[in-house]
């Protein structure tokens, strides 16, 4: 097929240049984001491949499917911004890549939670500049603390299986109770129990209506003092500024994120020389006991490979006609 490949990075064409040689497909490079503005450079390609900051809405899908593009192929797996009944309408199929490494995503929040608990970050600038002093940087262990995970799928059972490793204590969240959280020791239990006795607290169920803002005023209220929030699944999933007057509070006493409501117009790029509009965000930073990165969970060589991989296999699969099972279809 031939492919129109939007929101280029350097290291999508590290993997991508490889496989595609070795597959039927043909790709062209933008660096663009694809919008209706841009999306004449979609003409003439069968498929458009976006990323997860890419938002999918009915005016682009109309217009796309104006220019003859038949599949959006997502290097993601999420799909919350994507209009899939305009894409029914349109007759647009879009494919997605479930599961590419949940421990990339696992791993990355382990790495948050340490970092903010043994601030090697701060450690790391001290000891450069010859200040051997420990003042500030007393963290806690992780033994024996209370771990709450939202969001028992693929990436929160990883994450389960490495915060037992440390021997902390599981308790879970999830509609669906996944066995894997059992047998590693986890319990299930209900939000308010989870929320009232968790040190720590990690995302990482999908934005749906019914976990937008799950974490917000009345959440935080219920919470231990000096409690620890992590977040790498979606921004919306926390109320910023309920987040903001809770560090303030000195009720949350950590904050690690890897996504935020508004990163659309933030993340992945680089805003060294501008002047940051978000005044939220710059309150976040400001805040000793937080730490932010900008949706790079999911960025391991192991998770880019798969990502790779499945892109092209959904996009092989349409084109001959067989079934695609990384279609996502509007319910
Ligand atoms: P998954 O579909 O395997 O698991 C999601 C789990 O959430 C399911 O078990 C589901 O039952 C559960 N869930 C649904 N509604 C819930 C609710 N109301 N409360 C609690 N749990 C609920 O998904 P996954 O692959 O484990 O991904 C989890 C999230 O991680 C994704 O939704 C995505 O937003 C995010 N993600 C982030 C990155 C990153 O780079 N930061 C990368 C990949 C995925």
């Amino acid at each position: 097929m031939n492919i129109a490949f939007f929101s280029t990075k350097s290291y999508d064409r590290t993997y991508f240049d490889p496989l595609v040689q070795k597959s039927p497909h043909k790709i062209t490079y933008f660096e663009d984001i694809l919008t209706v503005k841009t999306a004449t450079l979609a003409k003439g390609f069968d498929a458009v491949c976006v990323f997860v900051n890419n938002p999918v809405d009915a005016p682009l899908l109309k217009e796309i499917a104006g220019y003859g593009v038949e599949v959006v192929a997502l290097r993601s797996a999420g799909f919350n911004h994507v209009d899939l009944e305009a894409a029914k309408t349109h007759g647009v199929r879009i494919f997605r890549v479930p599961a590419y490494s949940p421990e990339a995503v696992a791993e990355h929040t382990v790495a948050l939670i340490l970092t903010l608990n043994r601030k090697t970050h701060k450690a790391y600038n001290r000891v450069r500049e010859n200040n051997f002093s420990l003042d500030g940087l007393a963290g806690f262990n992780l033994h024996g603390k209370t771990v709450g995970v939202i969001g028992t799928g693929t990436i929160g059972t990883a994450f389960c299986s490495i915060m037992a490793g440390f021997g902390c204590e599981i308790l879970a969240f999830d509609p669906n109770k996944n066995s894997r959280v059992k047998e590693i020791g986890g319990t299930y239990t209900d939000l308010e129990a989870l929320f009232s006795r968790a040190d720590i607290i990690s995302l990482h169920c999908p934005l749906i209506p019914q976990t937008r803002h799950m974490i917000n005023r009345e959440s935080i209220e219920q919470m231990k003092d000096n409690v620890m929030i992590i977040n790498t699944s979606r921004g919306a999933l926390i109320d910023t500024s309920a987040v903001i007057t809770g560090l303030k509070q000195k009720k949350i006493g950590f904050l690690g994120i890897d996504v935020y409501e508004q990163e659309d117009n933030l993340f992945f790029e680089d805003l060294s020389d501008e002047v940051i509009q978000d005044d939220e965000i710059a309150r976040l930073m400001a805040f000793p006991n937080v730490l932010i990165t900008g949706h790079q969970a999911f960025l391991t060589a192991e998770a880019l490979q798969e990502i790779t991989k499945t892109t092209l296999q959904n996009l092989t699969d349409y084109e001959k006609g067989r079934e695609v099972k990384n279609e996502v279809i509007s319910d």
